[in-house]
């Protein structure tokens, strides 16, 4: 219910974690004229509603400026967008490119369309960005699907890889920001329904969604169900990797690594009265188990 406490709640939150990531990976700025997409589905509908909020409480200007791709998919409800985005008075731009047909032309029947579609709407969008003077482009990408990158990627890309919640552009025009990479999927369906948005089916053109994509989010779902706050832990992990840690010899130096002992002051390091107190060392706890435990005077022959 959109006046509920529940609600007011979930608004904050979504907003709250919005404005730590627009925060925390400097997103915004003063000045900035941000291109919103709108797809028509929940996800930017809640990014639009989040951003727009954020906006009159921001202590920087920024212009939002909302846009939507017409790519001419059979039944796309054409008059739906334009209706909403008036309501909100929040600008925009519908642009029309029927890159249906082209896809439809070019990709062989049966074969999955979505990798020449997403190209197309690409450029369509940066184009769009440049002739409107938006320096930056917002997507309505969250958390959740940035762990399903992740993982696709893993088990089909053999690459440590997500979905980053900013870059810059190949040719360095447009920094994309995805200011709910914070939030989660369920928070945002919950979200999308207390607000009654008109949402547009995403099944127009007809193309199954990735089917590998489709494994991971059932796979996550089932983890999440298992094992509640696992897909935020992912999330967590993902913002504090240890390069040292892990095997890519092009992140940390692995060749430079040497014992240096002989040239370490051995009391510099631990302090020994404090190594004395705090020290943990292997203990055998019958046939299965080691456990730490503190040690009681003496240590291993370290007086
Ligand atoms: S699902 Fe359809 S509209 Fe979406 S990227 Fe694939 S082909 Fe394009």
């Amino acid at each position: 219910m959109k006046d509920s406490n529940n609600f007011f709640r979930l608004q904050n939150r979504l907003e709250s974690q919005a404005g730590k990531a627009i925060a925390d990976f400097k997103m915004i700025e003063d000045g900035d004229r941000i291109l919103v997409c709108m797809s028509g589905g929940k996800d930017s509908y809640t990014m639009l509603s989040v951003l727009s909020a954020l906006q009159k409480r921001a202590p920087v200007n920024f212009e939002l400026i909302a846009m939507n791709l017409d790519q001419k998919q059979p039944g796309f409800p054409e008059e739906v967008l334009p209706a909403y985005l008036e309501s909100t008075g929040v600008a925009y731009r519908i642009v029309t490119a029927d890159t249906y047909s082209i896809v439809k032309e070019k990709v062989p029947e049966g074969k999955t369309t979505c990798s020449l579609c997403s190209r197309l709407r690409r450029g369509i969008i940066y184009r769009t960005a440049k002739e409107l003077g938006a320096n930056k482009i917002a997507l309505g990408h969250h958390r959740d699907d940035i762990v399903e990158t992740f993982f696709l990627n893993m088990f089909f890309g053999g690459k440590l890889k997500g979905m980053p919640p900013k870059l810059a552009t190949d040719d360095g025009a447009h920094v994309v920001i995805r200011p709910l990479a914070y939030c989660s999927e369920s928070d945002i369906a919950r979200y999308a329904a207390d607000m009654a948005y008109p949402i547009i089916p995403c099944n127009l053109c007809g193309s199954q969604e990735n089917l590998q994509r489709q494994k991971v989010k059932e796979m996550l779902v089932a983890w999440e169900r298992e094992t509640p706050g696992r897909v935020d832990s992912v999330f967590r992990a993902l913002t504090q990797v240890v390069p040292s840690h892990l095997a890519d010899t092009s992140l940390f130096d692995f060749k430079g690594l040497a014992s240096n002992l002989a040239t370490i002051d051995e009391a510099s390091l631990f302090g020994r009265a404090a190594y004395e107190q705090d020290a943990l060392v292997f203990s055998h706890a019958g046939e299965t188990a080691i456990s730490f435990v503190r040690p009681v005077g003496r240590v291993g022959g370290v007086a």
